[in-house]
């Protein structure tokens, strides 16, 4: 089979004219959910919905490449909360933006199939460019950022996230990351830090440009020195990340988690401030569907005990369950930034809290491309490190994505699609090793949770 054959050259160091000349297949596999099943939930609770009935891995046909795009083999992706959304068709099938695509351009039309294949994380190796690209050529080592921007489009000039049609690549397109090639605009590609593996490049593009934007953008927070930045989910996909860019720029992180094992994480990260939601037991709704003020003070008298404030930022996304607490804690003028609404997106907050306080709530989607870039630059340097805990073959993607569904995971999950095993890829192997401690941590503390004795 030809990816094979490109597989093989990838693994034995071809030169970028080497892959160039290995015919590409017609077919490729990849991760995918079907039109004819989006109702399959239906009537379901959002946590009973199985990633593991709807997703398939099967073979799609490779589309035409546009002049401003590439082929990318994609030697390992990632699982990002996307991907579960997509999964579960919540709150929306995915096909609705693929119809949408569709009606922009000839090019667009091709993402319209009654097959989306998924993913928005990838690194791997570029095998062909369109006619118009010019940074990367084959043989390019790379990692893929989700942002699809139209370089045709006014909206898109001052900050590309604010263009009317700004896109996520393998959740608003078809194409993504999760499979053996995948088609990408040339302006989402960026440099692989070398010191790491094809799976820990993979998994840090999507979320550390996220949490980039939304901590040290001028575009989210711009968090300063001394700062305190309330982070929920601390141990999750973006809050990992966000841990890492308030240490480095000085800020104090107080950290939430939900288990005392998720605490010794961030705290092995550097984070002094940490509080179990789970053992604290915050209610901050009531068995009547009212959200309960007494608990939002319980809250932020926990977090003053730890930090000796009320925080400047909370970093916010879990939404519903967690929004009411965020303005009511958050410092007087302080910013609560967010993201997501993973418990609901119907929020609820006392806005006396907000306008008395003078406090502001700010909405924040992923990152343009240089913000994607300089996190990106951040993870080449070793300034941010990946918080890969668990890889699974393409086989077990919708394994995977069930784990993350259900918060059963640290950190991120990696996924092999054209890497053989783990640990291949690097290229600099003496930065590694300097930063072999961190790069390891969310792995360490995975594989210790699998050995740990049953009773502990
Ligand atoms: P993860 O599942 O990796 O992490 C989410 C974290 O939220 C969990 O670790 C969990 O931590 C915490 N959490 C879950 N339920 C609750 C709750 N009821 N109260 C408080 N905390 C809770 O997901 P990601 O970090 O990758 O993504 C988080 C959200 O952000 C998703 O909805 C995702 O779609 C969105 N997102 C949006 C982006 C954008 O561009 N707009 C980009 C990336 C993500 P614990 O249980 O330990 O408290």
């Amino acid at each position: 089979m030809t990816i094979d054959r490109i597989r093989d050259a990838i693994l034995s160091g071809a030169t970028g004219d080497e892959l160039a000349s290995i015919p590409l297949p017609t077919t490729v596999r990849g991760a995918m959910v079907y039109a004819r099943d989006v109702d399959m939930f239906d009537g379901m609770p959002t946590h009973e919905k199985d990633p593991r009935r709807s997703m398939h891995v099967d073979e799609f046909p490779l589309p035409e490449l546009a002049p401003d795009e590439c082929y990318v083999a994609v030697m390992a992706s990632s699982i990002n909360f996307n991907t579960v959304w997509s999964s579960i068709f919540e709150p929306l099938p995915t096909f609705g933006f693929l119809k949408r695509y569709a009606k922009e351009s000839v090019w667009g039309k091709r993402h319209d199939q009654p097959w989306h294949v998924l993913g928005s994380d990838a690194a791997g190796v570029v095998l062909r460019t369109g006619s118009s690209v010019r940074r990367f050529k084959p043989g390019d080592a790379v990692t893929v950022h989700a942002n699809v921007v139209d370089d045709q489009e006014p909206s898109a000039h001052d900050d590309s996230m604010l263009a009317s049609n700004q896109r996520a690549w393998g959740f608003e397109t078809n194409f993504g990351g999760l499979a053996e090639i995948a088609v990408v605009k040339a302006n989402q590609l960026m440099p692989k830090p070398e010191h790491l593996t094809w799976e820990e490049a993979a998994v840090n593009t999507l979320t550390a440009a996220t949490s980039y934007r939304m901590l040290v953008s001028h575009n989210g927070a711009h968090m300063t020195q001394g700062q305190v930045v309330l982070i929920w989910g601390a141990s999750g996909g973006i809050g990992s990340y966000a841990c890492q860019f308030v240490l480095n720029g000085g800020g104090i992180p107080v950290a939430v988690v939900s288990s005392e094992r998720k605490a010794a994480l961030v705290r092995d990260m550097g984070v002094e401030y940490v509080i179990d939601r789970k053992a604290e037991g915050y209610r901050f709704w009531d068995e009547n569907g009212e959200q309960d003020p007494s608990e939002w003070k319980r809250f932020g008298k926990r977090i003053r005990e730890l930090a000796g404030t009320d925080p400047d930022i909370v970093f916010e996304h879990p939404g519903r369950d967690t929004l009411g607490a965020s303005v009511f804690v958050v410092k007087r003028g302080g910013l609560v930034i967010t993201c997501a609404a993973t418990t609901g997106y119907k929020l609820e907050f006392d806005a006396r809290y907000l306008w008395m306080n003078l406090k502001t709530i700010k909405g924040c989607h992923f990152a343009n491309y240089r913000e994607a870039e300089e996190a990106n630059r951040l993870a080449c340097e070793g300034r941010i490190y990946p918080t890969l805990s668990r890889v699974y073959p393409l086989d077990r993607v919708a394994d995977a994505t069930y784990e993350v569904h259900q918060n059963r995971h640290e950190g991120k999950l990696g996924v092999l699609v054209l890497a053989p095993e783990e640990g291949l890829g690097v290229t600099d192997p003496v930065k590694r090793a300097v930063n072999l401690d961190k790069i390891t941590l969310f792995r360490r503390h995975a594989d210790e949770r699998v050995h740990a004795p049953a009773h502990a």
